[in-house]
Order: structure tokens, then sequence, then C-alpha cells
């Protein structure tokens, strides 16, 4: 847990001279009472504190410099509260998403809107009807109307919601293919983030894997020469973090759908979650690919549709049921946190009201907002920043070939850039830039309104405006 170069170098120190140095170390409860403590128990906990004053004793106790010269109190005080302070920065905490990914997968993904979270908040904090069928007071499914709000979006017969999509994708796997042969596409192979391959989970929920056509084309025809009786389904994975260009081509689905046999089940990992948002218009949304005959469809809860992370799966009504009753269904639902902001989600969505957005058709609706927000900061540090443009992502593995302009500020000072880069990500709200051409770069596509009294309170005092270069 703790750093042992860091103790030698504080060790290196020259002593403060008012402090006699001892070699006799304070009990660890003695160190407890101590007021410069207080406010890291009240972060930490007692007992993580504890650990750490009782590692940091025994490593001065151990080290060469306290052996030769003992330490002062006010030493160790520093050094006891350099490591709380470290654990501190490992706390959960907001950050200021600077970098022009709105859905970033290392800062939480989706940020939900506040209205949506305050309209779920007394459901959460009380008892609410999770389980309970108030009509007749009997046992109700945890579903509630969701599956039903779900139909309205996407005219799926019927809908489950799971943790995230790649249960999604485990569940409908084992129960449909499990022992039997999927057929998946070269080109469709694709790893999704930090391990999370197509072909390892295939092979953990027990189905065949059946690879057909090559890297860049892909027909229908490939498709079903591959059918054989062991034959369950056909999977189409949607390409979320990369894109091929050039000479390419995927089957046309309605055609390959109404060439199955019926012993073949369509299911289509869609991935972003696009139901009706009109901004990525070569996509294909979760209604399109049931209106064009795939049997389930699975997506994220959150990267564009905008809710909390989860994953949902629409399709067949018969499938649906059967996956619900998947054994291992308990341990895939999601907590009532996330069926309650998924409801409220999907109904504003439905009512097209701003509080059914998502961060991605939020920012993308008005762009004009991030040009006020690069006015605002221009104006309120004046000489600390040139404006250039830059482009925003959605990100997430949504929509790997799109590019949006934004504009964006970059930092004058004379700092190297990596360390001014550190120096933002230390403040007390941490803001997590980017590096272009060695300055750092604030994108203004991924601030949110709340973000900019800190931001400019702590870039006051951060940066050193510099006059510009003619
Ligand atoms: C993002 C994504 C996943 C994984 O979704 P999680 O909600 O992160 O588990 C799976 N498949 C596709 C195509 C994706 O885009």
């Amino acid at each position: 847990m703790l750093d042992h170069a860091l103790t030698h170098a504080a060790f290196d120190d020259p002593l403060p001279r008012h402090q006699q140095s001892t070699h006799r170390l304070p009990q660890v409860e003695q160190l407890l009472q101590q007021a410069f403590l207080v406010p890291h128990i009240a972060c930490l906990s007692r007992p993580l504190v504890t650990r750490v004053v009782r590692d940091t004793l025994s490593e001065v106790r151990q080290s060469e410099a306290f052996r030769q010269h003992g330490v002062t109190p006010a030493h160790l005080e520093a050094l006891i509260a350099k490591r709380c302070q470290q654990q501190v920065r490992r706390r959960q905490t907001r950050v200021i998403n600077a970098t022009g990914t709105l859905v970033h997968t290392n800062l939480g993904r989706s940020p939900l809107s506040h209205k949506l979270w305050d309209e779920v908040r007394d459901l959460n904090t009380g008892y609410n009807n999770l389980e309970l069928d108030l009509a007749t007071g009997k046992r109700g499914g945890r579903k509630g109307l969701i599956a039903t709000l779900l139909t309205c979006l996407t005219q799926a017969e019927d809908s489950l919601v799971v943790n995230n999509n790649a249960a999604s994708l485990f569940l409908l796997l084992q129960e449909v293919a499990k022992g039997r042969e999927v057929i998946v596409s070269r080109g469709e192979q694709i790893q999704i983030g930090g391990g999370f391959r197509i072909p390892d989970i295939l092979a953990l929920s027990g189905a065949k894997l059946v690879e057909v056509g090559t890297t860049n084309i892909t027909t229908a025809r490939d498709y079903l020469d591959a059918i054989t009786d062991e034959t369950t389904m056909v999977l189409m994975v949607h390409r979320s973090n990369f894109a091929i260009r050039g000479f390419t081509e995927s089957p046309d689905i309605g055609e390959l759908a109404r060439a199955l046999p019926d012993h073949v089940v369509l299911a289509v990992d869609q991935g972003s979650g696009l139901t009706c948002e009109e901004f990525a218009p070569d996509e294909t949304p979760v209604r399109q690919y049931l209106k064009a005959g795939a049997d389930l469809v699975c997506y994220s809860g959150d990267k564009l549709m905008g809710g909390p992370q989860c994953g949902i799966i629409s399709g067949r009504a018969d499938l649906i049921k059967r996956l619900e009753k998947h054994p291992m269904m308990r341990t895939f639902r999601p907590s009532r946190i996330i069926h309650s902001l998924l409801e409220r989600l999907l109904i504003h969505k439905l009512n097209k009201s701003p509080l059914g957005e998502g961060i991605a058709q939020r920012t993308l609706a008005d762009p004009a907002a991030m040009q006020v927000r690069s006015d605002r900061l221009m104006a309120a540090l004046p000489d600390c920043f040139d404006a250039l443009p830059a482009q925003l992502v959605v990100g997430g593995g949504t929509l790997p070939d799109e590019f949006y302009p934004a504009p964006a500020l970059a930092c004058r000072d004379p700092r190297p850039a990596q360390q001014l880069l550190d120096a933002l990500r230390e403040l007390p709200v941490p803001v997590i830039a980017t590096v272009r051409q060695q300055k750092v770069l604030l994108n203004m596509a991924t601030l949110l309104e709340e973000d900019m009294g800190p931001l400019i309170a702590q870039l006051a005092d951060l940066l050193t405006p510099a006059p510009r270069e003619s």
C-alpha cells in the first residue's frame, strides 16, 4: 500500500531545527488522537487511517535514516499526512472532463442529468414497490413498467434488464446457444474495452464459434452456407470502437433474417442503445434491427441512450421469457437504483423531454453552448489561452468514425505539458485534459454547466498568463 521511495525521499529532507529528533516513536493510538488526522479519519474511516499510521511507523522504524538520526514529530506528522492524502486521492470524486470524449470509459461513462437523479431520490431512500404488484398485493416482477416502455420505444415484444451489455451477451449465448453452434463474421470478432472479447465470451458461455466471411466482407450467403443442424444462432456484433472503410460488405439484415431457417435465432449486439436519437444517421437503431427481423437485440442503457449503466435485451417474447428463467439471472439483475433511473429516463424519452436525452444528444443539440463556455473562460482568465478548433467524439464504444467540431483552449502556461496535465489532475476538483502539440488542451465539448465555477476558480490560481505570441 505504501510507497518506499517516498519514505526515503522524505527522510532526505533536512530536519526542522526547532524540533528535537527522537528515536522513540509514538504509539499508534496516541497519533490517532492528533488534530491533523481528524479530517483524514472523516474522509477515510478510522480503521483505514490506523493502517496508514501503523504502516508508516513500521517503515520509519526500519529505515536507515531513522536508525542514524531519529525523527522529529513534525516530520513524522508530515509523512503520515502525506500518506493519508495519497489514500484520499483514491476516493471516488467528481472530476471535470475536458477531454472532448463525451462518454468516457475512465470517467464514469455517461453523466446523468441532475433532474433525473432528483426524480428517483425519494423512491430509493424509502421503500418502494420494486417487487410488489400494488394492484394485487402479490409479488410482482422487478422490471415493472420498463418492458412496456421499451416496447413503446423499440416495438419489441418484450425486454429485460441486466447489469451491463456484456452480461446481456453472455446471458443470451448461455441460454440460447450453450453446446450449439453460433455463426459470427470474422469482421466482428472484436474486443470491446478491457479484455472483453467476443470469441472468449462465446467460449465461456459454452457455445461453439463458427467463423464466416473475411475481415472486410461477409455476405448473407456466407452465413447461410455455414448453417448445419447444430446451428442455433447467427450473432452480429456492432463494431463499436473501430471502423472498416474501403472495400467492405455486410449482409442486409432483413434479407438474412428472411433466409434463416426457423431453428436459427438472429441476435444482434447493437452496443450503443441508439433508439430514437437523430444525431447518428449512419447507425442502426434498436427498433430497426427488430423490424428487419432480428429475434434478440442487446444494447447498453447508458452509452447513447443516456440512462444508468445497464444492459438491455429486447426481442421475441418467448426468448425473453427463457432468458428471465435462466438460473443465473439473479446474478445479472440490476439494483433498484438502476431500475428507477431507467424507468424515468424512458418516460422522458418517449415524451421527447430533455430529461430523456443522454449526454451525447444534449451536447450535439446545442453546439453554441460550447463556444459560450470558451468565451467565458477566455474572458475570466485573459492571456491564459489560445482558442483553437478541435473535435469531440461520443466515445465509450459508440460511434467510432464520427468526429464533430468543438472549440478548445490551449493553455499558454510555460510549464511542460505533462507537468501541467499532472497539476490539473491534482486540483481539488481534478481537471482531466489532453495534450496536443506539446500544449495542454481543454476541450469545451465535455464541460458541464456546474464545472464552470470551480474550473475558473481553480485555473485562476494555477495558470500563469503569458502575453500573446506575435
Ligand atoms: C459497449 C459494448 C458492449 C459492452 O457493454 P457494457 O455495457 O460496457 O458491458 C458490448 N458490445 C458492444 C457492441 C458494445 O458497444
